[in-house]
């Protein structure tokens, strides 16, 4: 996939089961580091007999887990989330070395995870029952939510700290316990948040580590003892995810990819939108299920919205995430950045004016797997490039005459994850929130990621499930429900 190994000796990457970290027999692949392209750890295969000893410990630890009242397990939370505050720095510096992106970025992504353990610590009351007296004569009826078992989480490369933390944090709150299957492209940050949740005290077995790709998740979807499967990554995987693990019978919640529209109306405020498209863009490196990957220009505002935004781009510094002055980190992968370059080339063939060509910057001819901010523009929207999840730094400018040309727009995506408009129109705004397709709404908002309190999902194929992640949908996705009816004889 990349140059081979150098004399550096690689890291290695443990599996936890049962509290222990354990060195997997199974076979390695390379890790590579995406700004450099250097090899950096080795990343195991779970063998079938470490994944089956990782759920056994989950099964187990439930017993007791499930049973510990809720307030000493949130005392364990509030304790995690001051051992993961006093280690940020190494935190923030290994999401940047094995995702590639800036510091500054990490840092965001990192307060995001806290403030999803900060959620979780309010099980006590989010996990509250109702009571009804005398629902008939001399009888009263009440409900409570009790945990469900063994919990999976299988999550992406993009975000190495955070969507682990929108899972198993409340999934053990609930009492619940955990096996998590992390990207193996990014698994070594994965290792760190289940160090240190021993570290604050967490009893063995109620969080369990594997690692590999689609043979460990297979595993975990066909194992009876798995009672439900929180997913985050493409979409191809999650309908996948989603169709496998309701065959075996789990609860599942899969999010999948996203093609995100930013709406640009002529009354928009030029500075803040183009910053907040440019942060939406190219953030990241494009790698955010919530990035605009398609700018919808209205009316006059095409012309003026593409010339700033490439002024932008041209002042963007690409380069290694962990220098200070980088706007914009690399790609994954070298296979990802191929990938990239050839929906360029695809632009280009389908008639896209390219406003500005990312493939040109003298970054990209380095080891790092670097791709320049790159804006094609006049994009047909039945074109390829404006359908596709491309999930790196290309933008597509879409020219249309009205509002609801820009809402038909988006009304014809496959995903429906998140869509922004920017306006200084309140019933323009209006408009746009009421008859979006999507899932999370922006106005004058490039990111519109809801707070760990609300639920964080897309419709159409960026979603499989009903409940969605965070918010209270996580609560009762990770409890069942129990009504009891009662009668004392007088
Ligand atoms: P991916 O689908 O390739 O991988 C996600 C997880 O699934 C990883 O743990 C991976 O090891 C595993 N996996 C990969 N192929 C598999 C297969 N065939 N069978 C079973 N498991 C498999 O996704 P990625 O490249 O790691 O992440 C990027 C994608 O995630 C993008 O599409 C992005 O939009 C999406 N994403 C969505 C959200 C959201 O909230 N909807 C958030 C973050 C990322």
């Amino acid at each position: 996939m990349s140059p081979t190994a150098t004399a550096v000796e690689l890291k290695s990457c443990p599996l936890y089961i049962d509290g222990k970290p354990v060195i997997s027999r199974g076979q390695k692949d390379i890790q590579y580091n995406p700004a450099t392209g250097e090899a950096v750890a080795e990343i195991p295969r779970t063998t079938a007999e470490e994944i089956s000893a990782a759920v056994e410990s989950a099964r187990k630890a439930f017993e007791h887990w499930s049973k510990t009242p809720v307030l000493q397990r949130c005392r364990v939370l509030f304790k995690y989330r001051q051992v993961l505050e006093s280690n940020a720095q190494e935190l923030i510096s290994l999401i940047t070395e094995e995702n590639g992106k800036t510091l500054e970025e990490s840092r965001g992504s990192f307060q995001r995870g806290i403030e999803c353990i900060e959620f979780a610590c309010g099980a006590p009351t989010l996990t509250m029952g109702d009571t009804v007296e005398q629902v008939g004569t001399g009888v009263d009826g009440w409900s409570v939510r009790i945990p469900i078992g063994v919990c999976v989480g299988i999550t992406p490369f993009n975000f190495p700290f955070m969507v682990p933390l929108w899972m198993f944090p409340m999934a053990i709150a609930c009492g619940n316990t955990f096996v998590l299957k992390p990207s193996d492209k990014v698994p070594r940050t994965a290792v760190r948040l289940v160090e240190l949740a021993y570290e604050a005290g967490l009893p063995a077995g109620v969080l369990n580590l594997v690692h590999g790709a689609k043979d460990t998740v297979d595993r975990l979807l066909t194992d009876p003892r798995v009672k439900a499967v929180s997913f985050v990554g493409s979409s191809a995987v999650a309908r996948y995810i989603y169709q496998t693990a309701a065959n075996n019978s789990k609860r599942v919640q899969a999010l999948g990819g996203a093609k995100n529209h930013s709406v640009v109306l002529p009354d928009a405020e030029m500075k803040s939108t183009v910053a907040a498209v440019m942060g939406s863009s190219f953030g990241c490196a494009g790698e955010r299920c919530l990035a605009t990957s398609v700018v919808v220009a209205v009316g006059e505002a095409g012309d003026p919205l593409v010339k700033e935004l490439v002024r932008a781009a041209d002042n963007l510094s690409v380069g290694a995430g962990c220098e200070a002055k980088t706007g914009m980190g690399p790609v994954i992968t070298e296979e990802a950045k191929k990938r990239i370059l050839s929906y360029i080339e695809l632009g280009e063939k389908e008639g896209a004016v390219l406003a500005r060509d990312g493939r040109k910057d003298a970054v990209t001819r380095g080891n790092g797997y670097f791709v320049g901010p790159t804006i094609l523009d006049k994009v047909d929207p039945n074109s390829r490039v404006a359908k596709e999840e491309i999930f790196g730094p290309v933008l597509s400018v879409i020219r249309v005459r009205d509002i609801k040309e820009a809402l038909e727009v988006i009304r014809n995506s496959e995903y429906g994850n998140a869509a922004s408009v920017f306006t200084r129109s309140g019933g323009a705004a209006r408009e746009f929130t009421q008859n979006v397709s999507a899932g999370m709404v922006g106005i004058n908002v490039g990111v519109p990621a809801p707070v760990a309190f609300f639920p964080f999902a897309g419709w159409k194929n960026s979603f499989f499930g009903d409940l969605h992640a965070l918010g209270k949908d996580a609560v009762h996705f990770y409890t069942e429900q129990r009504v009891v009816t009662c009668r004392w004889p007088d």
